[in-house]
């Protein structure tokens, strides 16, 4: 039988909510981009636990840029949503991302895609990412980590979303050679 943990025990333990982040980048050299990501992500918001193969899409919106290499990572956090959000906007910054208009060219830009269950609702922040289940750069590899994940909106899971979305962009997952 597990042994009753002490109100003391309780409070030190710090609760992780698993973060689904979106990294991509379409300027430079994208997957050492990623890669940079990556480690500053491990420094700054928590150890990750998964990621998935690296997808090729032609860039959404602005269809004569470069392509875009994305990538879905799990993070499980001791940060708070908004925490977070500070912590990505530092490491773009970090990585030389500089933002002018709406679509433009990107060294990296990180998202968050999920944070637990919450659905957060604020003028910085919108969690679930209010795009995800238009975007089938963000649905091929949040299905390939997490088939059976409910979206905590739709009460969806990624599969599902993933053969509902109406995107016509194809993607391409990378070999694992491709990545290296
Ligand atoms: P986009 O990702 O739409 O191309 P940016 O990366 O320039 O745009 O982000 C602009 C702002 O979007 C950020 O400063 C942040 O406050 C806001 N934002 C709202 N919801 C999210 C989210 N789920 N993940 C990341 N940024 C978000
Ligand atoms: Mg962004």
């Amino acid at each position: 039988m597990r042994k009753r943990q002490t109100k003391k025990e309780k409070t030190s333990q710090t609760r992780l909510v698993p973060i689904y982040l979106l990294l991509g980048s379409n300027m430079g050299d994208s997957a050492k981009m990623l890669q940079a990501a990556c480690d500053k992500i491990e420094l700054e918001i928590g150890k990750i636990t998964r990621k998935s193969s690296l997808y090729k899409t032609a860039a959404w919106g602005n269809e004569d840029q470069a392509p875009f290499l994305n990538q879905v990572i799990i993070v499980p956090s001791a940060l708070s949503a908004t925490d977070c959000l500070q912590a990505i906007l530092k490491i773009e910054e970090l990585l030389g991302r500089k933002r002018s208009v709406k679509n433009a060219a990107r060294t990296i830009d990180i998202d968050i895609l999920f944070y637990g269950n919450a659905v957060i609702s604020l003028p910085s922040l919108t969690v679930p990412h209010p795009e995800l289940q238009n975007r089938n750069f963000v649905l091929a590899p949040l299905r390939e980590l997490s088939p059976n994940l409910l979206h905590p909106k739709y009460k969806i899971n990624m599969k599902q979303l993933h053969l509902r979305t109406s995107d016509k962009l194809a993607v391409e997952k990378l070999s694992s050679q491709k990545q290296q």
